[in-house]
């Protein structure tokens, strides 16, 4: 069965639980090469949108992404609250039309969800930041669907796949955003964008592992 609008809106809840269980952690990580403020600015802007959402009747799947990409921009602030905002109404204009998405829908959404990112932030990847989990998680899934991999082992593969381009931020000296104001200084530590991309794609690898 492919993913239903259910399925989507389940998965967002998800994210929403997950940003409130990792707030402090991800604002400690913002802490280290940032203001501080990650965790708290994604756990506002996820709660933003799930209020919308529960008042959205929504006609297509495209029209629930595009309410949590408005309310994150509306809600988050900071750099990133653009570019989760320009994810999500990425997502929204890829699945707009669409009552349920198959794996290739999927992987047209995150592309241009991705690549939305990119031309908003120009970051490269080893800028140190989001795209650095985005882009492998990305490929990832694409290079699992030519393999003939399931939906629910390519989202799984999507989702290691994230996890290891966040653990590479580490040592990664930032480029782009706060963290590049420290230079060489802001080695050593994990990319608080890179760790709350890898958790938004983790929670739809364990929202969706009965899809096919
Ligand atoms: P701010 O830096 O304005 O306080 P946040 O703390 O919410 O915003 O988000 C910081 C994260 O945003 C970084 O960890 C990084 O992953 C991401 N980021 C910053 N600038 C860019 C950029 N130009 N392109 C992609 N991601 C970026
Ligand atoms: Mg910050």
């Amino acid at each position: 069965m492919p993913l239903t609008q259910e399925a989507v809106r389940a998965w967002l809840q998800r994210c929403a639980a997950v940003l409130e269980e990792n707030r402090d952690y991800l604002t400690q990580l913002d802490a280290a090469i940032g203001d501080a403020d990650h965790g708290v600015n994604m756990d506002r802007g996820f709660k933003a949108a799930m209020a919308r959402l529960t008042t959205l009747n929504a006609p297509d799947i495209g029209s629930i992404f595009k309410t949590v990409g408005m309310a994150l921009v509306a809600t988050v602030g900071g750099a990133g609250g653009p570019l989760y905002g320009t994810f999500f109404l990425q997502l929204g204009v890829k699945t707009a039309g669409k009552q349920e998405l198959t794996p290739q829908d999927w992987a047209e959404a995150l592309e241009a969800a991705v690549n939305g990112v990119i031309a908003r932030g120009q970051a490269r990847p080893g800028d140190k930041t989001m795209v650095d989990a985005l882009l492998p998680a990305l490929e990832a899934f694409k290079v699992a669907l030519q393999d003939g991999a399931s939906f629910v082992e390519a989202l799984a593969r999507s989702a290691a796949a994230a996890e290891e381009g966040m653990k590479a931020t580490i040592p990664m000296v930032a480029k782009k955003g706060r963290a590049s104001y420290l230079g060489e200084r802001s080695a050593g530590h994990q990319d608080p964008g890179a760790t709350s991309s890898y958790l938004i794609l983790q929670a739809a690898a364990e929202t969706w592992a009965d899809v096919s």
